[in-house]
């Protein structure tokens, strides 16, 4: 078998199992210290046999990794249009400062004394991310945007039972909400209450207004919505939820619409999380962790995670532990603290006019794409929307070609699929978010790519139903995928 999709052609082995006995890659030195009776110190737990480790030279190893890679979508190859995701370009100047040695070789235990630039920049990345959301404090301890959402939750919950207030038992969730909102209520005790979206996809006051009583701690809302369309409706909603005594929680995913446009602080929001890997251009999943800071306003300061940084008169930077009403510690260390220098990186290479230009063309480069395909495929809720856009299947519908077809035959044109079947309000969803790293020939290229296919569901909806063709393997059964996936390599004998 050889590969030819990418215009290279190499010899492919038929499995993943490549180990030869007695193969190896490194050479161990010769012992130069004084050998120790293993037997004496370990006693019956010293293995007796070798343990069963694939034997591979190095080149093996090499070709192996490099081989996956070339199987994947990135970032680095082309436009990965996932919605709500952001997958925007991760600049690699971030990367070269997160590898200075002063901040990539810091231990998380060491003192603050000898830590002090490291957390001179935490401090600074805490006022940039407070200033860009008008929030008065924010932890970057959280690993993710779930784990924000969990302890922005885990804040309101503290708040009311500092007061309390006990009978709150109730959390209010728009039904287009991200899955993350109603599991972070849940983890937190909270019983969820859906309220409805309107005719125009947007959340209505008079819909909060019917579910809103003394029993809600809060309301979690994501603004732009899941629908890339900004919550017109927020402040008078936030000032309901307000004068009934609850909070509201920002799911601040969607920021990159917001970036020096407008802030969740000023709209009435009261707790939110940012993604870093999201808004602030640090890679996302197999490219390294997460980062989930999440920010508050001044009544939920006492109850952020501990430690957090401050500055002593001096000048100096130092932790503070010492905060009674805390929630207590999310990590075991300080956060993700590589993502947080490539965040600082980024946001000082943009400053204030490149963040808010970054908002800007993430706005027009979704807009671009709605006009050039609101003629192709079904537009659920028609106007203008923020830094994405929701399309759907309907207008395919007497072709058959569905949702996940139209998102198979991308894969054959090297794109990532948008997020597909989200928001689950819309049927047949596909939710694009080109992001401001788009070039103008980039967006015209993908628009093309899905006019084609569009058309393709009229005149050959084989092809779309047989698709991908062009990739290393081609449809795959997803139930099965998702129910027995292998995950990690057995050697022979335990498979
Ligand atoms: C990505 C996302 C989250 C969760 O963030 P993670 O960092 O993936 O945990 C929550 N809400 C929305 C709207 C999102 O897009």
């Amino acid at each position: 078998m050889s590969n030819s999709t990418r215009g290279i052609s190499y010899e492919e082995p038929l499995s993943f199992e490549r180990s030869r006995p007695g193969r190896r890659g490194v050479d161990l030195p010769p012992l130069d210290v004084p050998e120790v009776d293993a037997a004496a110190l370990l006693g019956e737990a010293l293995r007796t046999e070798p343990a069963i480790l694939p034997e591979l030279s190095e080149m093996d190893v090499v070709r192996h990794f490099t081989r996956l890679s070339t199987w994947n979508a990135a970032v680095d190859l082309g436009l990965y249009p996932l919605g709500s995701c952001t997958m925007k370009y991760n600049p690699k100047l971030n990367e070269q400062v997160a590898r200075f040695p002063g901040l990539a070789l810091a231990h998380p235990h060491a003192p603050a004394e000898d830590v002090q630039g490291l957390l001179e920049l935490m401090f600074k990345l805490e006022k940039q991310l407070a200033t860009v959301s008008g929030m008065a404090r924010v932890s970057l301890q959280p690993a993710a945007g779930a784990q924000g959402e969990l302890a922005g939750v885990m804040m309101i919950r503290a708040y009311h039972e500092s007061r309390g207030d006990t009978r709150r038992r109730k959390v209010l969730i728009p039904d287009s909400a991200h899955g993350t909102n109603p599991a972070s209520a849940a983890l937190n005790g909270y019983d969820v209450v859906a309220v409805p979206s309107g005719d125009d996809g947007l959340l209505h006051p008079e819909a909060v207004e019917a579910v809103m009583t003394d029993e809600v701690a809060a309301l979690m809302v994501t603004n732009p919505n899941t629908l890339g369309l900004f919550e017109t409706h927020i402040a008078r909603i936030c000032e309901i939820v307000h004068s009934g005594g609850g909070m509201v929680y920002g799911d601040g995913a969607n920021l990159n619409a917001l970036l020096g446009l407008s802030r969740p602080g000023d709209m009435g929001i009261d707790v939110m999380h940012f993604n870093l890997h999201k808004t602030f251009s640090t890679p996302h999943g197999g490219g390294g962790p997460g980062a989930g800071p999440v920010g508050v306003v001044d009544a939920l300061v006492p109850f952020l995670p501990v430690p957090i940084v401050e500055r002593t008169e001096a000048g100096k930077y130092r932790w503070d532990e010492d905060r009674p009403q805390t929630i207590g510690r999310l990590h075991g260390n300080h956060g993700n603290v590589g993502m947080m220098v490539r965040a600082y990186a980024y946001i000082l290479s943009l400053g204030a006019d490149g963040l808010r230009r970054s908002a800007e063309m993430a706005v027009l480069n979704a807009n671009y794409l709605l006009a050039r395909l609101s003629e192709h495929y079904h537009v659920p809720f028609p106007g203008t929307v923020m830094h994405e856009c929701v399309l759907s299947d309907r207008g395919l519908a007497d072709t058959g070609i569905t949702t996940l077809d139209v998102a198979k035959r991308l894969i054959d044109h090297g794109y990532h699929p948008p997020t597909i079947y989200f928001p689950l309000i819309v049927p047949g969803a596909l939710m694009i978010e080109p992001t401001e790293s788009e070039d103008m020939e980039g967006l015209d290229r993908f628009a093309d790519t899905m006019i084609e296919i569009a058309r393709e569901a009229h005149d050959d909806p084989e092809a779309l139903r047989a698709a991908p063709q062009r990739t290393r393997l081609t449809r795959l059964d997803e139930t099965r995928a998702a129910r027995k996936p292998i995950l990690r390599w057995l050697p022979p004998d335990d498979s």
